[in-house]
């Protein structure tokens, strides 16, 4: 590198050092936020997951409620479980396709969003995640309208992560941080069989 080149690269950074300064200066309020994860892509559950070791790694404690999953192990939950600091509640029918049944579904869901809601009223819990929530509420076996109420009046510093595809425009708007994940490419799609430790 030359001696131009060098001084080029410095005041670039310095630049950029001054702008994220500012911007961390700006950012000057303290409070827990919604997060949605949506989109057809790999990476929505595992995703929050990594933020529940984040928030355990701290000494906080969290809770999660799996929509959707029904109650065959998964490597997260036999794992966060061990810490303690974990609560989780499992829908225990599993897929809907499964079940064939709509009354079930709808009954394990009241049975499972009645965790959530006592989730989303206890100040101890820095982070919930909804996993797969985003189904249940398009199948209309819970009210969105329900769970943007139960958002509302959660305790201030506590988190949530709202995950699964085709999240409701509702809860985009808002959430305060919103991934969209797409997929570029799938194993499945080339015939490669889910496998555990990668998949659940
Ligand atoms: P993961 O749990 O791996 O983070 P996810 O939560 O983003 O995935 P879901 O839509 O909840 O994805 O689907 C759960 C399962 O389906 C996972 O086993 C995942 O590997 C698989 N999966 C995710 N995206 C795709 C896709 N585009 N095509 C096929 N299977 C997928
Ligand atoms: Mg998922």
């Amino acid at each position: 590198m030359t001696n131009d080149e060098h001084a080029r690269h410095k005041a670039r950074m310095i630049k950029k050092k001054q702008h994220i300064d500012q911007r961390i200066a700006d950012a000057n309020e303290s409070r827990g936020i919604i997060i949605v994860l949506t989109g057809n892509g790999k990476g929505k559950t595992t995703a929050a997951f990594g933020n529940v070791v984040r928030c355990v790694g701290h000494g906080y404690q969290a809770g999660v409620i799996q929509f959707i999953k029904g109650d065959w192990p998964c490597g997260e939950r036999q794992l966060l479980q061990q810490t303690g600091q974990v609560a989780f509640h499992v829908m225990k029918t599993g897929f809907t396709w499964d079940t064939q049944d709509k009354a079930i579904d709808i009954a394990a869901t009241q049975e499972v969003w009645k965790a959530g809601k006592s989730m989303l009223s206890n100040a101890n819990l820095r982070l919930v995640v909804l996993d797969e929530i985003t189904y249940v509420l398009r199948y209309g076996y819970l009210s969105t309208e329900e769970v943007i109420n139960a958002l509302q009046q959660r305790p201030s510093m506590q988190s949530v992560i709202i995950t699964g595809r085709g999240c409701p425009q509702v809860l985009i708007d808002m959430a305060d941080t919103v991934s969209d994940i797409q997929p570029i490419k799938h194993a499945f799609d080339a015939g490669i069989k889910a496998q555990e430790g990668i998949d659940w």
